[in-house]
């Protein structure tokens, strides 16, 4: 990325909207704007513009004039990248926002790359790596839950406990270079276990922010959901109540739903990206060929799903394929519907059902799919299954798969630093894990962040952000 370059891109989503906003950053942002937007009032002038001041007018493509023009002035330090910002209201829809690009492209801008915006803010000090992921996680979170939990660490509360961390740790190897390195000078020794004592807090820190990171995750990002069961059980009308209009075809002849439907729903705070399935069943030699790929693909995403939702008719004696189904549930993230209760099954038929299945699965959940009523119901066991519903969204957490390496690097280090102690091994030992520890979290603050690193975290972001 180089700096010297100004860059302009369309903030907004592209597509049709009231207005659509450009937004330029970098040192000849003023004078590039001069060239493309006019100022309506007399007087008034780009280079003369105040930060913090907005000015109405109108932008040229090729000396004519095209839309009126808000334009929002920021002086360096004080804006988004800590560079001279300008951003330019237009009237919405592609044509006028490509227009303008064009014409600021022609003045000497050139088109920003992918998150270019948010790392010039980290290159130039106006926020943390893990500020920066939790601006793309506000942007993609799938609730508000998750959207509040990216707003904590954009607060900076990650990177506030992260600090915390290091400089414990820092202190704790000063100590022990010093007691190694100059034992003439009479440091006061570290006891083993007062060392023990410290790594070990350390670690339970950020053992707490790993053990967070899968709900958190899930409030973010949403989950990979699979919905099992044999034909006629009720997994397309449970889908519709999910999507909450007629996205399946529900019929009640065996074997309809031939392929994994994708599809995401908002299940409370929980986004779920749905995958609906083939009536699973015993496919024999000369079986249904386009179904059976069907059903390998739901045993296939079974295995990556983050919740999978098996459903079985309530009081119904478990057919082979049920037992199938339960077994391949069993140490996953997996919930038993027991659909149609409001055909009131048989008590005795239910509990012996309910006890077949238990062994299987997390949690067994009596419902009936056609009841809009259920899914609050269904909502609250999803919640308690995935940990979503204890996750404190003001505490600090980690918001990335780069951010959860790197801390588990870390963990580990201190694990092993514990465990040299463990054995006697003396500070040397305890001195060289802490000192990887170190480089691990560095890595997580950003603080020793390569070219590499900031490449791969911004590429996932979009261009004007
Ligand atoms: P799938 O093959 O598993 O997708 O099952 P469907 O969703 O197509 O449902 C099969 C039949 O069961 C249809 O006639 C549905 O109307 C019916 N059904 C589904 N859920 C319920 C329910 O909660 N109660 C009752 N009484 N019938 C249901």
């Amino acid at each position: 990325m180089n700096l010297d370059r100004t860059v302009c891109a369309l903030a907004t989503p592209p597509g049709t909207g009231g207005i659509a906003v450009v937004r330029v950053s970098g040192p000849q942002a003023y004078e590039m704007v001069a060239k493309v937007f006019t100022p309506r009032a007399a007087g008034k002038t780009v280079a003369g513009a105040r930060g913090y001041t907005a000015m109405l007018g109108h932008f040229s493509l090729r000396g004519q004039e095209l839309d009126e023009t808000i334009a929002l002035f920021f002086r360096a330090p004080h804006s988004y990248t800590g560079e001279d910002v300008i951003e330019l209201s237009v009237h919405g829809g592609s044509v006028m926002a490509e227009s303008l690009l064009e014409a600021l492209c022609l003045a000497g801008c050139t088109p920003a790359g992918p998150g270019e915006f948010t790392r010039r803010a980290v290159v130039n000090g106006r926020m943390s790596l893990t500020q920066a992921e939790a601006v793309m996680e506000i942007i993609a979170a799938g609730g508000r839950q998750g959207a509040a939990l990216a707003k904590t660490a954009l607060d900076g509360a990650l990177a506030r406990t992260i600090r915390e961390i290091q400089t414990g740790l820092q202190s704790l190897s000063a100590h022990l270079t010093a007691w190694i390195d100059y034992p003439e000078e009479d440091v006061p020794e570290l006891q083993p276990a007062e060392l023990t004592a410290a790594l070990t807090e350390a670690r339970t820190r950020l053992d707490r922010l790993i053990d967070g990171y899968g709900a958190g995750a899930v409030l973010r990002r949403g989950v990979d959901c699979v919905l099992l069961g044999r034909p006629n059980v009720g997994k397309s009308t449970l889908l519709n109540l999910l999507a909450g209009f007629d996205r399946a075809i529900v019929t009640p002849v065996a074997g309809t739903t031939r392929d994994v439907v994708e599809q995401a729903v908002q299940l409370g705070e929980i986004r779920l990206n749905l995958f609906d399935t083939a009536g699973v069943r015993e496919v024999g030699e000369d079986g249904d060929a386009i179904e059976a790929e069907g059903i390998r693909r739901s045993w296939r995403k079974l295995e990556e799903a983050g919740l999978v939702l098996a459903v079985f008719e309530a009081g119904a004696p478990l057919t082979e394929e049920d037992r199938a189904i339960a077994a391949r549930c069993q140490g996953r993230p997996a919930l038993a519907v027991l659909n149609k209760q409001d055909l009131q099954p048989d008590p005795a038929a239910l509990a012996a059902q309910e006890a077949a299945l238990r062994p299987c699965f997390a949690r067994v959940l009596p419902l009936t799919a056609r009841d809009p009523a259920s899914l609050p119901v269904l909502s609250a066991a999803v919640a308690e299954l995935l940990g979503t519903a204890r996750v404190d969204t003001g505490a600090a957490a980690l918001c990335s798969a780069r951010q959860l390496a790197a801390a588990t690097a870390a963990r580990d280090a201190l694990a092993a630093a514990i465990d040299s102690q463990a054995q006697g091994l003396g500070p040397d030992a305890a001195g060289v894990c802490l000192a990887d520890a170190q480089r691990a979290l560095a890595e997580l603050t950003g603080e020793d962040a390569t070219e590499a690193t900031l490449d791969e975290v911004f590429s996932t972001f979009c261009v004007g952000k």
